[in-house]
């Protein structure tokens, strides 16, 4: 729970029934975490060698690329402006000094070359995947994405420390508390899978996927600190599926695996396992030969053909369903299918015409080789895609509920963030998103048909317009995707809380007076302002959206029999660039029926990620190594 320190509108300003509200802490950490900003001279990138996939990828199928990773100075380690690369508990034959990307011999040389057996390598590897991460994140929201850990000391800058060599141990984590990123390694096995040497080590933080899939969850806890709150098995579930998801569209940015992967499979996308298989040699060094797999696949169903939503779900060989009460991790995958399957429909229909003008039939994909100047034709429409995809998937966090998601009420945010940014679908993105959800089974509840009116989020009956929050009156730190600081973060918070507050809109936004006498909840603490941020989103056609996207939480303590519980409703808020409020994406505190889900679950299903406290139960300390080290 985050700590408040403002207690807003105090007793004789405002009418006396007016609720009281506070400002989270949050929302100033959007000032406190500074990436890179363009420096007039200085170029925009800096070229570093990685492993595209991880060290089992051969180099001669684009196991290595040169990458560029938004330029920025560097201290030794590297130590940057948001990522700080600890070099600490390496093991005796990879101990390392701090890496200094900034001498002159590695800047003329794109940095080290790619070799799990040189230790300062794991650094660049981490540095370089984590940056690239977060430069995904930054493009799609035209903003600074925040930390949600605190900085060590107030007011001061936050970084996400990253140890590549953390532990010993099969396993990788995220931890709020720490502020960082934690990878394990471990000895293979005597008679492993894939290329990998029995006995040999195997690091986590050298897997591209294992790297970008932790460096999301930081980001989105960023975007959505109360995901962080394991109430419900779907947001446990979309915290894996998210973060598989940008894995999985970050491997169309490697050209060379890309190609290579086509040519192989022949245009048929979901049989390209090089594209769709995660974390392969973590998963290939726990495998016996004969039964080898990759740690997840993006691609659910027994026979490639099957994976495609333009078809009826056929029987047997259909995709996975959603059923209540699945496990967190087989959650994420249907999430992961449900995506990519929509991205292979679509690629799909935009290859037909290249595939024509080859002079080979559509449905001669997967069957007929390629030459080369369509293989390279289909990857850039595959990787233009596959960044449009992502965009969306990072776009709709903006359109989530701000607790206690579920995965439908994802597809509504998804289908509502592309809608605002595309509304011409002439391609059928959104259709192909439905479908593959409908196939799966994943419905959003209150919603009677699977169609883009009824799947997007409906907005106000009414117009709502908070004029201190138009664009004309904030004020930006050079660019309108940075705000001033913290005290003009704190001037919108301050806006917003007393607009939401007030008697006449209060019910607008379900928010209660704190104190007792809320339906099942035994003390509601005052309505919190979380966060208060921009959108600003580039179409494909060319216009700039702007809109302002902030989070109004409200926890409450409830109790069954003798058990004390905290739980949370809240709102999240789009206001367009005239004030006028857009969308109410709520979730209602004085819900019982949700009360007691989280109850179930905090007994049944989730029970290993909460302990007691007296008669309280509370999170455990450490979310993401319990949820991973049950993967
Ligand atoms: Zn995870």
């Amino acid at each position: 729970m985050p700590t408040t320190r403002k207690k807003a509108n105090p007793a004789g300003r405002r009418k006396a029934s007016a609720i009281a509200y506070e400002i989270s802490d949050r929302v100033a950490l959007q000032a406190l975490t500074r990436p890179y900003s363009p420096v007039p001279g200085a170029p925009l990138t800096r070229p570093l060698r990685i492993f595209t996939l991880d060290p089992s990828v051969s180099r001669r199928i684009g196991g290595i690329a040169t990458v560029g990773v938004p330029y920025e100075d560097l201290e030794p380690g590297p130590v940057g402006s948001i990522f700080e690369i600890d070099p600490g508990g390496a093991p005796p034959p990879l101990q390392a000094a701090p890496l200094d990307l900034d001498h002159p011999h590695l800047l003329l040389s794109d940095g080290l070359f790619p070799s799990p057996a040189n230790g300062q390598f794991h650094l660049q590897q981490a540095y370089a995947v984590c940056s690239l991460t977060y430069a995904a994140f930054r493009r799609a929201l035209g903003r600074d994405i925040a930390w949600a850990g605190a900085p060590a000391v107030p007011g001061g800058r936050v970084r996400l420390r990253v140890r590549p060599f953390a532990f010993r141990g099969k396993n990788a984590f995220y931890d709020r508390a720490g502020n960082e990123l934690s990878f394990g390694y471990y000895r293979a096995g005597k008679a492993p899978a894939g290329h990998t040497v029995p006995g040999g080590l195997i690091f986590a933080g050298l897997s591209h996927d294992i790297v970008v899939h932790e460096t999301t969850h930081a980001l989105l806890d960023g975007l959505r600190a109360q995901f962080h709150e394991p109430g419900n098995p779907d947001v446990l579930g979309f915290h894996e599926g998210f973060a598989d998801l940008v894995a999985l569209f970050l491997h169309f940015t490697h050209t060379d695996v890309l190609e290579r992967a086509i040519r192989d499979s022949r245009g048929a996308l979901a049989g390209a396992t090089l594209l769709t298989d995660l974390a392969r040699e973590f998963g290939l060094a726990s495998s016996s030969p004969g039964r080898s797999a990759a740690t997840r696949s993006a691609v659910d169903v027994d026979g490639v053909q099957s994976f495609a939503s333009d078809v009826p779900a056929p029987g047997r060989r259909g995709p996975k369903a959603y059923r209540p009460g699945m496990e967190e991790h087989a959650l994420g995958s249907l999430l992961v299918s449900a995506v990519f399957e929509a991205f292979t429909t679509v690629f799909r229909r935009k290859s037909e015409r290249l595939l024509r003008i080859a002079g080979l039939a559509p449905e001669s994909v997967g069957q007929a080789e390629l030459g080369d100047a369509l293989v390279r034709a289909l990857a850039e429409t595959a990787s233009l895609l596959a960044e449009q995809f992502l965009n969306i998937c990072i776009r709709a966090i903006d359109y989530c509920p701000p607790v206690d998601m579920g995965m439908g009420e994802y597809l509504r945010a998804l289908v509502t963030a592309d809608a605002d940014v595309v509304p011409d679908d002439k391609w059928g993105y959104r259709e192909a998103l439905m479908r593959s959800f409908r196939r799966r089974l994943l419905f959003p509840d209150h919603v009677l048909f699977m169609t883009e009116d009824a799947v997007k989020w409906r907005g106000l009956d009414c117009t709502v317009e908070i004029p201190d929050l138009a664009f004309e009156r904030l004020r930006f730190d050079g660019e309108p995707g940075r705000a001033a600081g913290v005290a003009e973060l704190e001037r919108q918070a301050r806006a917003l809380g007393r607009f939401v507050t007030a008697p006449e809109t209060a019910s607008v936004f379900h928010l209660f007076a704190g104190g007792h006498g809320l339906k099942g909840v035994e003390y509601v603490s005052p309505p919190r302002i979380e966060s208060i941020r921009c959108a600003r989103r580039v179409s494909p056609d060319g216009p700039i959206l702007f809109d302002l996207v902030a989070e109004v939480l409200q926890s409450g303590t409830v109790r069954r029999g003798q058990t004390l519980f905290d739980f949370s409703g809240g709102s999240t808020i789009v206001i367009d660039p005239f004030g006028r409020v857009r969308y109410v994406i709520y979730k209602k505190l004085d819900s019982v029926d949700r009360q007691d889900l989280q109850f179930q679950a905090m007994r049944g299903r989730l029970k290993r990620y909460w302990r007691r406290e007296g008669r309280r139960r509370v999170p455990v300390a450490s979310l993401f190594r319990a949820l991973h080290g049950r993967a």
